[in-house]
């Protein structure tokens, strides 16, 4: 079996939210907990790596370590942009691990099934991300004018979590370095360096809190699953 090291950025200072939302509680813990759920449970992740505001790597490197018994946990700290917190991440993984899981601390409601079925999709390409069908249509937009209006079918949405080999995310993060290239996710990074990154459908529930009226569809989902 590969051995899989799940690396969740969580190292945002939360500007469009007002405040790290990473760590506000939601049903009484704070909202890592609930994502990192899914990766403790899982037997294919072998280690978990948090990437963290530099100022809570101590408290939470203690805190997680209490919590998680089952597999190792590391704590670092992340830097001023996402890909350059995923980097810092990449870097602690276990000279072992062969692929990289990376998941947004903010998504809280990926589930260990979602996680497993893009591992599946590993073993036919260099890396398999979580996607859904855009449901609304998209248009490209320049000083507010409509450019051009994309073919709805076949638009995508990504989400995490993200599977790479190892090697290959190294090296696509390296060239992005090296080029100044900044991307909005980690299969973008490969994709422009020539890798083949494939997708799965993910789940509409998989949201990804940016703003605060996403804690609202957040806190909705949350209650909504523990009534299901
Ligand atoms: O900024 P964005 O919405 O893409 O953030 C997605 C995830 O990346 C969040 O979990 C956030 O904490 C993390 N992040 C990070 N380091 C940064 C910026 C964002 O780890 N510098």
């Amino acid at each position: 079996m590969m051995k899989i090291t799940a690396v969740i950025p969580a190292a945002g200072s939360g500007e469009r939210f007002g405040g790290k939302k990473q760590l506000k509680i939601m049903g009484g813990r704070p909202l890592l907990f609930h994502t990192l759920k899914p990766f403790i449970d899982s037997d294919l992740i072998f280690e978990i790596v948090v990437v963290a505001p530099k100022n809570d790597v101590q408290q939470l490197s203690r805190e997680l370590k209490s919590m998680i018994s089952v597999k190792p946990v590391t704590v670092v700290a992340g830097g001023n942009t996402r890909q350059k917190s995923v980097f810092n991440g990449l870097k602690v993984a276990s000279d072992s691990s062969e692929l990289i899981c990376v998941h947004d601390a903010v998504r809280p409601f990926v589930t260990k099934e979602l996680i497993e079925k893009a591992v599946s999709g590993c073993s036919e390409h260099d890396g398999v991300i979580v996607a859904q069908p855009s449901t609304d249509t998209i248009k490209k937009v320049m000083d507010n004018q409509i450019l051009e209006t994309l073919q709805r079918e076949i638009i995508w949405r990504a989400q995490t979590p993200q599977v790479f080999s190892k090697s290959a995310l190294q090296e696509a993060l390296k060239m992005a370095e090296e080029e100044n290239i900044q991307g909005t996710d980690e299969a973008s990074l490969l994709e422009r360096i020539g890798y083949q990154v494939g997708f799965v459908e993910g789940s509409s529930l998989n949201i990804k809190i940016t703003t605060k009226e996403d804690w609202v569809f957040a806190e909705a989902i949350y209650n909504h699953l523990q009534h299901d």
